[in-house]
């Protein structure tokens, strides 16, 4: 190929940072530990954006991704890239159909994973499941989608053994996934050093854009046939149930609103 201005778009989420394996470090906003995580985030962030650039992307657009969205340190912003933080916004605010690959970074398994570090889809407070076309699928299948959308394939993935697992099951081979933890349940895990998660993240983004070619979008066959499951009334242990919604999609935007 003799494309030379390569576009690579970065989702970004929490969980699967180098570092976090507790709901402590991603849920409480005020707490210390929040703030070291998002750093460890920002660490994840910087080696990814140094192998890229040593690879040859011209451009890269790095969104933030967890819980509102809003959690970017900007003193922490490696140089070479642009930072999508804030909200109301689409999670995928900027993608367009001039970017050639998608990496899903810090990202993590689906709810119930037994061995998926602070596993959950969307809300792990309500414990929301989903499945399109009969297939249950998490986060990873979801910012897929979006990219498939627009022609726009997966090339990388980064977050715990079980993430990596995942993403091979939804989006082929071809993907590259970075390891940054071994989970052992929801909130344990075997954890590697962050100077060594770095080096790994960034040799394989050195590596990510020569798959470009060899990565298919994620696509769905239409229309979408949703359903959503959750814990109702959390609040009150004793009268939750689980609900239920289904529905028919061919708006795959419409997909994160469902
Ligand atoms: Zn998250």
């Amino acid at each position: 190929m003799a494309q030379t201005e390569w576009k690579v778009y970065v989702a970004t989420d929490l969980e699967g940072a180098s570092g976090v394996w507790r709901f402590a470090q991603t849920r409480d906003r005020t707490s210390a530990l929040y703030v070291q995580a998002v750093e460890y985030l920002m660490g994840d962030i910087a080696a990814l954006i140094h192998g890229l650039r040593e690879a040859g992307a011209a451009k890269i657009v790095v969104a933030d991704g967890h819980g509102g969205g809003d959690n970017f340190i900007p003193h922490l912003m490696e140089p070479g890239a642009t930072y999508i933080t804030g909200k109301p916004r689409s999670p995928v605010e900027g993608l367009d159909k001039t970017f050639d690959g998608v990496v899903l970074l810090g990202y993590h398994a689906m709810k119930g994973t037994a061995d998926g570090v602070l596993n959950h889809t969307r809300s792990s407070m309500t414990e929301m499941r989903y499945w399109y076309n009969e297939r249950e699928s998490g986060e990873i299948a979801q910012t897929a989608l979006l990219a498939g959308h627009l022609g726009i394939p997966v090339i990388m993935v980064t977050g715990d053994t079980a993430t990596c697992r995942e993403a091979t099951r939804f989006l082929g081979r071809n993907v590259i996934t970075v390891v940054t933890k071994r989970g052992i349940s929801r909130e344990a895990a075997e954890l590697y050093p962050l100077q060594e998660t770095r080096t790994a993240i960034f040799e394989g983004a050195k590596r990510a854009l020569a798959v470009i070619s060899r990565c298919r979008p994620y696509k769905l066959r239409m229309p979408i046939r949703c359903k959503r499951e959750w814990i109702e009334s959390i609040e009150h242990p004793s009268e939750s149930r689980i609900a239920v919604r289904e529905a028919s999609i061919r708006d795959v935007n419409k997909i994160y609103a469902f």
